[in-house]
């Protein structure tokens, strides 16, 4: 038994593009796996000629669960308008 906390040491079997969505607040990190990614690696190879071996892409953001409890937490100012400039 092989034991070493690697929590993705599965992912050389998968051999497959996947992005990691990692969630700013509570760590949970999702997969993403997609057409998109198989495209971004042909668009780098034939655009730059690099040939790419591996693909890592992490996304940072919230996740649903937490987009659910800062919208509860987080409350609009009084007043507190958006100014656009040109
Ligand atoms: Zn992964
Ligand atoms: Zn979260």
């Amino acid at each position: 038994m092989h034991c070493s906390g690697d929590q993705h040491y599965y992912e050389s079997r998968l051999k497959q593009e996947h992005a990691h969505m990692i969630c700013l607040q509570c760590g949970r990190v999702d997969e993403f796996f997609g057409d998109p990614l198989k495209k971004l690696r042909q668009r780098i190879e034939s655009h730059f000629g690099f040939q790419v071996v591996n693909v890592r892409i992490e996304v940072g953001g919230y996740c649903s669960n937490c987009q659910r409890l800062r919208s509860s937490e987080i409350r609009p100012g009084p007043g507190d308008t958006l100014e656009t400039k040109t």
